[in-house]
């Protein structure tokens, strides 16, 4: 069964076959996304800031090229006493992610494989209005992602330190872009 709820950058997707993922046992969460400066910026928006700070400091989020990494570590894929152990991201616990959806990434909370979409044909409008809705949300993401990289480029020309100084200037200029729209084209007059 897909869940669908459009919030802008906060909306999600889900679908019952997560819990049993026929792909890995622990999902997509084999493989976590990076955060980038739009994600960070999400984060920040809800209160997020310090937390990030904290876990750069427990190296459970590392710097990469375009904001944060998400560290991965070797654990148990379930509660079962002698559960085989998989490397996955480092905040998937036994019942799945272990942090709240606005400290996720939005690839976390929009990204939905094929199997996944298509699992209950009955649901293919539902499926049709997810996929689209993932493709506008991303889209606007990678916008304003690029903006941001360019004002972050000009202000910290030696690179981000991500400290907390960083993630107030972060979330004032993610504040800025997204009330600024691209510019539509001239038309003739
Ligand atoms: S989206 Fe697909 S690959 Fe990812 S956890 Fe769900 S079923 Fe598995
Ligand atoms: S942050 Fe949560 S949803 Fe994203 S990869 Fe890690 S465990 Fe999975």
């Amino acid at each position: 069964m897909l869940r669908l709820t459009v919030l802008g950058p906060d909306s999600q997707i889900g679908s019952s076959l997560c819990a049993q993922c026929p792909h890995s046992p622990a999902g997509c969460c084999v493989a976590p996304p990076p955060l980038t400066l739009t994600d960070l910026a999400r984060i920040v928006k809800h209160g997020g800031r310090d937390w990030l700070v904290d876990e750069l400091a427990a190296k459970r989020l590392v710097r990469a090229e375009r904001g944060l990494g998400i560290a991965r570590k070797k654990a148990r894929i379930s509660d079962a006493r002698g559960a085989p152990r998989l490397t996955k991201c480092v905040f998937h616990g036994p019942s799945g992610c272990t942090i709240h959806e606005t400290r996720r990434s939005v690839t976390c909370n929009m990204y939905i494989c094929e199997s996944a979409l298509t699992e209950n044909k009955t649901e293919s409008e539902l499926a049709r209005t997810a996929r689209e809705a993932h493709a506008r949300i991303m889209s606007e993401q990678v916008r304003i992602g690029e903006r941001l990289l360019s004002e972050m480029s000009a202000a910290f020309p030696e690179g981000p330190v991500f400290d907390a100084a960083f993630f107030d200037w972060l979330v004032f200029a993610y504040e800025r872009a997204l009330i600024t729209e691209p510019v539509p084209p001239l038309s003739p007059s």
